[in-house]
């Protein structure tokens, strides 16, 4: 790889999520030559992919241009690249733009869709976690209206009619409540041919509760925001096959063109570390980040599994999480450069928190649970002070007050027809 030697240590961060930027804008890259790898050439602000793909936000609010984040940084490199594998004992990564040594090695590479290797749903459904992802999302929706028009076959038009989502974490109930937003707001004026009230929307959950990680309140709550929007919720249901047209589990089927798989990710590591993983396919760390059994490799963020005596499974997966790992390593690598000694990694708490669509939310704060339009605008503030820079802040909060006054979303726009393998029948 075209990455020049100098006489510092260097440092190759593969990822640049929140883990990895964080981690980037960190380090102190008078001590070490930093190199960052990524596949796509932006950062992906994950907890608003599901607006675009209701089409409440263009891409272009919640994805950035990565060289623009490190204009003018000394001793750093940014290569859009695929890393393939990692050879530990030549301390390589292997890419798709060729082979570059490191000193240290940062892997931020973050998590993808668990199917539970359930083949069908991995085919048909469709997940949630890369702006591609949530682009197909946004373009079968509005597909689905637009044949809906097309068809005199009404048990066809009421299967383009459905969304079923699977997972009631925040992920499953935040494109419920956008979904439920869509029905009420904007399909009635776009489709007035279409009767929208037979549009149906279900959330399917394995478990026995709503938000089943965050507090009782919250999952109370969240179930009673969700119904009276009129999602259809059905808590112990077990999804076992889809075949593009029905959903099987375990209690009842359900006809649909559309399964929004948001019920299980797993860590994403490139290949060639011979190490433990956890059933998740987390990277086992020590309490400084340290791949357990790899001297000079590091993993932080969703990759990364840190078991603590207060999480005996590992930090939950979320950006704050990552944020935090990425700042932390990124300080101790600082200490390193000075002589001095790496700290325990020591996660702080600052909450949780899920949107149900307008005016509700339900936030998790360590000394107070609250909701409903507090909680909502509490959510709203917190997120967009969360993204990358002042211009994206201000488009997201034009589109946010636009279509809160108007009951408007600006972008119903099927950008390119979703590729879905063609179901026969
Ligand atoms: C729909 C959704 C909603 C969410 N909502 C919230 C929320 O409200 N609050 C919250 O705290 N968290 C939320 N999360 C979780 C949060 O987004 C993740 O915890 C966070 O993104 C993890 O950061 P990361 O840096 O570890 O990984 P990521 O942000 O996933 O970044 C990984 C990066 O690695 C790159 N990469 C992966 N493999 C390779 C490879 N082989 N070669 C090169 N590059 C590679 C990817 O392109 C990506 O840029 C949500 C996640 C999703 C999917």
């Amino acid at each position: 790889m075209n990455i020049p030697d100098i006489d510092l240590p260097r440092i190759v961060v593969i990822g640049s999520g929140f883990a990895g930027l964080r981690f980037c804008k960190k380090i102190d890259s008078s001590k070490y030559q930093v190199v960052l790898l990524d596949k796509n050439n932006y950062h992906t602000f994950q907890p608003l992919l599901y607006q675009v793909a209701s089409s409440g936000l263009e891409p272009d609010s919640i994805v950035y241009p990565i060289r623009k984040i490190f204009k003018g940084k000394k001793n750093f490199y940014f290569r859009m690249a695929e890393t393939q594998n990692i050879d530990t004992d030549l301390q390589e990564v292997q890419t798709s733009i060729g082979n570059l040594h490191f000193d240290h090695l940062i892997i931020a590479t973050g998590a993808t869709s668990n199917f539970f290797g359930m083949a069908n749903i991995e085919k048909y459904a469709m997940p949630m976690k890369s702006l591609t992802e949530a682009l197909d999302l946004r373009s079968l929706i509005i597909q689905n209206f637009e044949e809906a028009l097309n068809t005199n076959d009404l048990k066809e038009r009421e299967r383009l009619m459905n969304f079923v989502i699977v997972g009631a974490g925040a992920t499953g109930v935040e494109v419920a409540g956008a979904l439920a937003e869509l029905k009420t707001q904007v399909l009635p004026q776009d489709y007035p041919d279409l009767d929208i009230r037979r549009m149906q929307i279900h959330i399917l959950e394995a478990g026995p509760k709503v938000l089943g990680n965050m507090s009782a309140h919250a999952s109370r709550k969240s179930a009673e925001y969700l119904k009276n929007r009129g999602i259809n919720i059905w808590l112990n249901t077990m999804v076992k096959d889809f075949d593009g047209k029905t959903v099987v589990c375990n209690n009842q089927n359900f006809e649909t063109n559309t399964l929004v798989w948001a019920a299980g990710i797993s860590g994403q590591s490139p290949k060639g570390l011979n190490v433990e993983k956890s059933r998740a396919s987390r990277l086992i760390t020590d309490d400084t980040n340290q791949v357990k059994g790899l001297d000079h490799v590091f993993a932080i963020g969703d990759i990364a599994q840190m078991n603590t005596d207060e999480n005996p499974n590992g930090h939950a997966m979320l950006a704050s999480v990552a944020e935090q790992q990425g700042s932390f390593l990124a300080k101790n690598l600082n200490r390193v450069a000075i002589g001095k000694e790496m700290k325990p990694f020591v996660y702080n708490d600052k909450g949780t928190m899920a949107t149900i669509g307008r005016n509700k939310a339900v936030v998790d704060l360590s000394f107070i649970k609250f909701g409903g339009f507090i909680g909502w605008l509490t959510w709203m503030f917190v997120h967009l002070m969360l993204l990358v820079d002042f211009r994206s802040r201000l488009v997201v909060f034009i589109n946010w007050v636009w279509s809160y006054i108007f009951y408007d979303k600006g972008t119903r726009i099927i950008m390119r027809k979703v590729n879905r393998p063609k179901v026969e029948g």
